[in-house]
């Protein structure tokens, strides 16, 4: 692509000002003179305002080995104002990175299964060259480790490709305006585990402390002593005290835990966290 020059516009402008002058338009010359410049102008700064009169950040980079995706995303950013002089392609890592080098990039649209390499350490480069940068992943990897990696190297958003051209769009779109679009496939998926994983609720932490409650700590010690497999004698024994005292205990233990044998009354402990 070739690069487009700041001092461009204003030659255009005194072109266009100098040949109006000669012919002697002089009605018409003051007007067209500003919206000519108004439109050159609005080029100027890295942003470009599309007929949609959506502010769109220029220039683009599109990372991305694949002919027809690199085309497909050539007609969806056609289609939010862009032109393809505004548009610079790269297929490879290597390609994107001297691509980089040579002129500053408002925003990324990167792939990240790339022929020599991961995307994410293009995203790295980008984000460490430019703290503003607008990267919009768009991947056929739908794992939550592609799109941590991708979100932690300063990626913005993540879109899967095979969304259809309304929704990258919209992807796009939702990025430019300051969003940050998930994919909704994988955001779903984060739901799906984070609700799936025993995160304990208050309910749940007072029941485990009434549960605690529901042995003495002489009761909780002699059923200590049960699941180390010791006899009632060996317990009375050891806790100096008489054999009745421990089978009073264990009765109580196991009307407490509704069990009626000491291997029950052990696991049920250890189901509740007693023990
Ligand atoms: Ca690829």
């Amino acid at each position: 692509m070739d690069e487009w020059e700041p001092k461009q516009p204003l030659g255009l402008f005194l072109c266009f000002y100098i040949s109006l002058k000669v012919i002697k338009l002089l009605i018409f010359r003051d007007i067209l003179c500003i919206v000519f410049f108004a439109i050159l102008s609005i080029r100027k700064g890295g942003w470009l305002v599309s007929e949609l009169e959506t502010i769109l950040p220029v220039p683009v980079l599109v990372v991305e080995d694949e002919d027809l995706i690199q085309e497909r995303l050539r007609l969806i950013l056609t289609e939010l104002g862009y032109n393809d002089e505004m548009l610079i392609f790269a297929k490879n890592l290597q390609q994107a990175f001297l691509e980089i080098d040579q002129q500053p990039i408002s925003l990324a649209l990167v792939d990240l299964g790339l022929p020599d390499g991961n995307g994410i350490e293009l995203i790295e480069k980008l984000r460490a060259l430019d703290s503003n940068v607008l990267i919009l992943v768009i991947s056929a990897w739908s794992t939550q480790e592609s799109l941590f990696s991708a979100i932690k190297a300063g990626a913005t958003g993540y879109v899967l490709k095979e969304r259809d051209d309304a929704e990258v769009l919209l992807a796009i779109r939702s990025i430019l305006r300051g969003g940050a679009p998930i994919d909704p496939f994988i955001a779903q998926e984060i739901l799906k585990q984070i609700s799936a994983q025993a995160i304990p609720t208050a309910s749940d932490e007072k029941s485990t402390d009434q549960d605690a409650d529901l042995l003495t700590s002489r009761e909780t010690e002699i059923l200590d002593l049960v699941a180390q497999g010791m006899s009632n004698r060996e317990i009375a024994e050891q806790l100096n005290v008489s054999k009745y005292t421990v089978e009073s205990h264990i009765k109580h233990i196991y009307r407490k835990l509704s069990v009626t044998k000491r291997t029950k009354a052990v696991i049920a402990a250890r189901t509740l966290g007693i023990l």
